[in-house]
């Protein structure tokens, strides 16, 4: 029995109500894009068809209510990560803005030459690049925790890696890749007690489990909308006294409190960071995306994919030689499953399963140092989310265990 009623919540999800070459789609991409429910598509309509106006400045009804409604989605992204203040919740592109906007600020102005900022094998490209730029600049130098053999992070040398060098330490929450989660408050303490700040890229936690950024004491946390059932646009979460005092990211209107000839003075937060007009209409949606993802609640969420996940690496181990990626352990990873088949490749698996309307996805999914370590350019990975079923697992299984005979016929 699930934590979730599924088959009365996938008829909230109007995609997944078609056919795919003539198959009932099975939508197994969730960590790449989720789905959208029916309210939150209403959102988005409705407010094309009855309050679309820029905000902040308009003094008619429709801007007021167009603002009132952007503002009243931020305070539902608040109180969905615990923020202690709406003034710390910055609405962004994506993940990837989000943890641009740290690096371009809190870190120029922060990292000098020698000093270190530690990552981890586990990132996505979004949460290497901006450090290895930001590294380069300043002449500073990347350090990585690394992986052990299920994908997780080894913290054994944690105290010599995070030093009193250390200004940055920036880790993902969940692996988009292994799904492993990572013991963030082990790496927090140490990161503080060397007086680190730490940015948590939790564009696969946020969507998946209860996240607390207070508990937590993390200093920023980034996420995406649109890999949790909202449309596209991010969140940046920074706790006050560090956003205060940061220089702003790009300039523009709405970011400034005056503007002369040749200075400029600041908006106050979180305006100082949100420079010209923002994804209005996706802000709202988002915030009809949380008041969704509330109604079945994270902790229900969460049991869901574990038991879903339980079930796929039970199912999977049924395909011939398939070897999978990632902790053994349920409760330390998230809901997805990185597979190899050997001899096939990941693309030619995506493209087969395609013809059964299964989506998986086929590639590096933008973690090459961590394929690199794993000494494979590529897998495969479903990944599953609130309105995933065991059936769909089982047509996944039956989808690659055909994979597995055609390429064995050869
Ligand atoms: N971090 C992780 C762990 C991800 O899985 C992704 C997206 O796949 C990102 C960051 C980047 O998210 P976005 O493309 O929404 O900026």
């Amino acid at each position: 029995m699930s934590a979730l009623d599924v088959s009365s919540l996938r008829e909230d999800f109007p995609i997944l109500q078609q056919m795919v070459h003539g198959k009932p789609l099975v939508y197994l991409d969730s960590a790449a894009t989720s789905q959208k429910p029916e309210s939150v598509i209403q959102t988005l309509d409705a407010y094309y068809r009855a309050t679309n106006a820029n905000i902040h400045r308009g003094i008619y009804q429709l801007a007021e209510q167009a603002t009132e409604q952007y503002e009243t989605a931020r305070k539902k992204a608040q109180k969905f990560v615990n923020a202690k203040s709406w003034r710390e919740i910055v609405w962004t592109r994506n993940t990837t803005e989000a943890i641009n906007l740290v690096a371009y600020t809190y870190g120029r102005a922060n990292v000098r030459a020698g000093d270190e900022i530690v990552i981890s094998l586990l990132e996505h490209h979004s949460n290497i690049v901006p450090w290895q730029l930001l590294a380069k600049e300043k002449n500073a130098t990347l350090k990585h925790i690394p992986v052990d053999g299920q994908g997780r992070l080894a913290l054994d040398d944690l105290d010599t890696l995070i030093t009193d060098k250390t200004k940055i330490v920036a880790v993902t929450m969940m692996s988009n890749v292994t799904g492993a989660i990572t013991p963030l408050e082990t790496i927090i303490a140490r990161a503080h007690a060397v007086g680190a700040v730490v940015i948590v890229d939790a564009a696969q936690a946020v969507p998946h489990l209860p996240v607390d950024v207070r508990a937590l004491d993390v200093d920023f946390l980034a996420f995406s909308g649109h890999k949790m059932l909202g449309p596209f646009v991010g969140v940046l979460y920074g706790k006050r006294a560090l956003l205060e005092a940061m220089p702003p990211f790009m300039g523009g209107g709405d970011m400034i409190r005056k503007v002369e000839l040749y200075e400029s003075t600041w908006n106050e937060l979180p305006y100082k960071f949100e420079a010209g007009t923002p994804a209005i209409a996706e802000a709202i949606g988002l915030g009809a995306a949380i008041d969704y993802l509330e109604t079945l609640g994270m902790d229900n969420v969460r049991e869901h994919e574990q038991e879903l996940t339980a079930y796929a690496l039970e199912k999977l181990q049924e395909v011939p030689t398939l070897r999978l990626l990632g902790p053994e352990k349920i409760a330390e990873r998230g809901g997805l499953a990185a597979f190899e088949l050997p001899g096939i490749h990941p693309h030619d698996v995506a493209a087969v399963l395609d013809r059964d309307a299964i989506c998986i996805r086929a590639g590096h999914h933008c973690a090459q140092p961590l394929h690199a370590y794993f000494d494979l350019p590529a897998t495969s990975r479903a990944s599953f989310y609130v309105y995933n079923t065991p059936d769909e697992i089982d047509t996944l299984v039956t989808s690659l265990q055909g994979v597995r005979r055609m390429f064995s016929n050869g």
